[in-house]
């Protein structure tokens, strides 16, 4: 077993856990058994978070230039182990390297972006509010703060949150996926390298039992969900009982529209990538084509035509274009969705049931699936199936286009390709979703921004990355002096 029994990472060392119960973790590609991961026991999520509360007072005091050097140590050890880190991706998760790489990419990007916390934390002030009155507001950091992540970006999605939270001066617990956990157990090897004091950062290894007792531990100031919308909505209404911040970001069906105007070459390949990149995996991932009029017949056959190329096996093979999804159970999920495709009467035009991968019998591999004449009011329309299925759906016009992607519960991306401004005016104003695209197949903000989402796709208000995330992780405090 190559990463043998995970361990937790508490109060700055690494510690087994007691849990007698462990699951095993597999590289997708092959379905060999690479790690087993304990389901800590609540006492371990309470040892944590004394151990995070323990260390909160003298970091918080602690100025922030020197927390950001921290980041600084951080970001050098990330990038000397991009590769290892990018190649562990892989092999937990299935997706291909040079996905990999820029997901350790992005999840670099935001310890940079971090690392200006000295400029980011500051507050604000008035002269003369009222006669020799003066008012000013600071930002505090506010405790001890958790996440709590999804398996498809393992090493990343911890990173839009854990690095503004010990920036503003917080400390931080991050429950990984127990789908994907090795990614964050390497990372939390680079972080005690970093030699932050002990206690600013954990990680506890679980699954929902570990969830449930950091949203009833009352020393727990607030938490960063990114998963499904069932529990991201649980996660949020608990979260909320207890007198906790919540940010949820959750599950998406996100459409892609395209005009008759637009440019077709370009467009197939952005669709393409959207759509079977991570092999569908991805919450920003084009699950439905809306094809506007008379794009229709050549966008159809030229999208066919390319996926029908996309050569599939182990992601760490650098010839391959796409990975087998992250599990047997996934697998099993995306057939069932297919399945009901059929069932209900859309057009299966290429069907990756079939593919077989030379050398790699018992990987979890599906192909580039397209089905055509899909109808809105379809299950394969509706659900998020969370694997390399597309659907196309012919419509009229514009507006059309516009209602089907309000029916959809969802509300994380939707993208235009166009070549016209007034149409591109009317998408981004209108559409409801948080992450829009014109002409862009992905729409993943750069850390700088906030990663948004709307509807059932995100509960809360302030999002990970940027700006908001400095606002979730500190307290405004507002301060009105005069001096006699
Ligand atoms: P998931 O909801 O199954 O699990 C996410 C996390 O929640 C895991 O850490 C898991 O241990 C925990 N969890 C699972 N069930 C729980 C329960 N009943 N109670 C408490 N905790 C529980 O999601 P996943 O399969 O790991 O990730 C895929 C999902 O994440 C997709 O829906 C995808 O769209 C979404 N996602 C959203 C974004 C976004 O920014 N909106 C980004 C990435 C992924």
């Amino acid at each position: 077993m190559k990463y043998g029994t995970l361990k937790n990472y508490i109060g700055g060392e690494w510690v087994a856990s007691t849990s007698s119960e462990l699951l095993d973790v597999h590289n997708p590609a092959t379905d060999e058994v690479i790690a087993r991961v304990p389901l800590s026991t609540p006492d371990e999520v309470n040892r944590a978070v004394a151990a995070a509360k323990e260390a909160f007072q003298e970091w918080r005091e602690t100025p922030a230039v020197v927390r950001a050097r921290y980041m600084f140590r951080l970001k050098a050890l990330m990038e000397e182990h991009f590769e290892d880190l990018a190649r562990t991706v892989t092999t937990e998760h299935g997706k291909i390297l040079d996905e990999a790489r820029g997901e350790v990419r992005r999840a670099i990007e935001n310890v940079e972006v971090a690392a200006g916390i000295p400029s980011l934390m500051m507050g604000y002030n008035a002269e003369d509010v009222a006669a020799g009155i003066d008012e000013e507001c600071v930002l505090q950091p506010v405790g001890v703060f958790c996440c709590i992540a999804p398996f498809n970006f393992p090493a990343m999605v911890p990173f839009w949150f854990m690095p503004y939270a010990i920036a503003c001066g917080n400390t931080y617990i991050v429950k990984p996926s127990e789908v994907c956990p090795i990614s964050q157990n390497r990372i939390f090897e680079l972080l005690d390298e970093a030699e932050f004091p002990p206690g600013v950062i954990n990680l506890v290894n679980g699954a929902k039992g570990v969830v449930d007792a950091l949203l009833a531990h009352p020393d727990v100031a607030g938490v960063s969900f990114v998963g499904s919308t069932p529990v991201g909505k649980y996660i949020y209404a608990t979260a909320a009982a207890n007198g906790k911040r919540a940010q949820c970001q959750a599950g998406a069906k996100n459409a892609l529209v395209v005009m008759p105007d637009a440019a077709l070459d370009s467009t197939v390949a952005a669709i393409l990538t959207s759509a079977f990149g991570t092999a569908g995996q991805r919450c920003l991932a084009g699950a439905l084509v809306l094809a506007v009029g008379d794009i229709y017949e050549p966008l159809k056959a030229r999208l066919v035509e390319a996926a029908a190329r996309i050569k599939v096996g182990d992601g760490l093979d650098e010839s391959v274009q796409m990975g087998p999804v992250v599990s047997r159970r996934a697998l099993e999920r995306v057939l069932g969705y297919i399945e009901k495709g059929l069932q209900e009467g859309a057009a299966l035009l290429l069907d990756g049931r079939q593919v077989q991968v030379a050398g790699n019998p018992n990987g979890y591999f599906i192909g580039p699936t397209i089905f055509d004449r899909v109808r809105p009011e379809m299950t394969i329309a509706q659900d998020e199936i969370f694997g390399p299925v597309l659907g196309i759906i012919p419509v009229a016009d514009f507006d059309e286009a516009l209602a089907i992607i309000e029916a959809i519960p969802y509300g994380n991306a939707a993208s235009l390709f166009t070549s016209s401004g007034k149409w591109a005016r009317e998408f981004k104003y209108r559409v409801r979703c948080g992450n829009i695209g014109i002409n862009i197949g992905i729409a993943a903000p750069i850390a700088t921004f906030p990663f948004a989402g709307m509807k059932q796709s995100f509960f809360g208000d302030l999002h990970g990355q940027g700006r908001d995330a400095i606002q979730f992780f500190t307290d405004r405090k507002v301060v009105i002096t005069r001096w006699f």
